[in-house]
């Protein structure tokens, strides 16, 4: 079957989520990939193993003339995937609908070529469907995902730029950072309410920019305004599946896990020995976090 996977472009950069999708869908047949942004963006795409052609044009991220664009294209493919990322939560119903066809969003794992799985019940529960539609419209969730390797660069066709969009872009502001996204960072340091202030949450930042690791917080933690709230992990929050995640501070609440069950190893630091994130921790430290982590940040920096 043959798969066009839409690229994630952000500020003109193609992230790292694409290669995890491309990964995923090279499972269901040979991948093209879609990128709407610059050359630039294109040519990384291309560099992606397992990518056989990128298709580039200069239109708009917005949904309803990327959906145009994409509806144009499915004459040619079976398949088109994305992340379950904010693009693609906003572009694949619509193009769904348009194919009028039920979608397959935020897949985990593929079980056979069209058979995936995917959370429900935020988390709780893993179903397995079956799509046996004629065509495939499916996001993946790009963290349960290796990226693909590096590979030969791959031809670039250049597509005409399509109509333009009823609706218009006017600004984008962003947080200025250079933390690691927190969807597809390997490390992942989180800080709970229990660091006690903003100031407090430094030593999270700190230990976070030691390990060059992206930091979460808990709901608690952003309600309290410790951290803001694009840093929140969970039912509510992002879905992260780093390789370790170090949770400061965390009871593990339910709908905290929600959050990082992708997690490969978890370090909790926590004062009590009975948090349910201990439990499941691969490794606890039982004690005051305003002790450990500031030994801990001072020891990391010594290598
Ligand atoms: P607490 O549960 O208060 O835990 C604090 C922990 O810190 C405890 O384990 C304590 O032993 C430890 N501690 C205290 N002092 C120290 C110290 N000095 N040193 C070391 N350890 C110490 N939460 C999320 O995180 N993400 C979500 O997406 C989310 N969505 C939600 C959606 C709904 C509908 C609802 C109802 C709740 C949601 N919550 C979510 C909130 C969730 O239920 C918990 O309230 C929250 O996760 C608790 O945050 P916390 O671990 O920081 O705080």
């Amino acid at each position: 079957m043959s798969v066009l996977v839409l690229a994630e472009v952000d500020n003109g950069i193609l992230s790292p989520a694409t290669a995890r999708v491309v990964a995923a869908a090279s499972q269901l047949g040979p991948v093209d990939v879609l990128v709407v942004g610059p050359q630039s963006a294109a040519d990384a795409a291309a560099s992606i193993a397992g990518v056989a052609k990128v298709l580039v044009s200069d239109g708009s991220l917005l949904a309803d003339s990327l959906t145009r664009l994409l509806l144009a294209l499915t004459v040619r493919y079976q398949i088109v995937a994305s992340a379950a990322s904010t693009l693609g939560k906003d572009v694949m119903p619509r193009l769904a609908a348009k194919l009028d066809i039920q979608p397959v969003t935020d897949i985990v794992a593929i079980a056979a070529p069209n058979r995936f799985v995917r959370p429900i019940y935020a988390g709780n529960a893993l179903e397995t469907v079956e799509d046996s539609q004629a065509k495939h419209v499916l996001t993946f969730r790009a963290s349960a995902f290796s990226p693909a390797a590096h590979g030969n660069a791959a031809p670039v066709e250049v597509l005409e730029t399509p109509a333009h969009s009823a609706a218009k872009f006017i600004a984008a502001h962003r947080t200025e950072s250079d933390i690691p996204d927190l969807a597809t960072a390997q490390i992942v340091v989180g800080g709970g309410v229990s660091v006690g202030s903003a100031e407090g949450f430094q030593l999270i930042e700190k230990l976070g920019k030691t390990l060059g690791a992206a930091v979460g917080a808990t709901r608690a933690a952003v309600d309290a305004g410790y951290a803001p709230n694009d840093w929140q992990v969970g039912q509510t929050g992002k879905i992260i599946a780093p390789d370790l995640y170090i949770a400061i501070g965390i009871s593990g609440a339910l709908q905290h896990l929600a959050g990082i069950q992708g997690a490969k190893k978890i370090i909790a630091i926590n004062s009590d020995p009975e948090a349910p994130i201990v439990k499941i921790s691969d490794v606890a430290l039982i004690g005051d976090l305003f002790e450990i982590v500031p030994q801990l940040t001072a020891e990391l920096e010594k290598l």
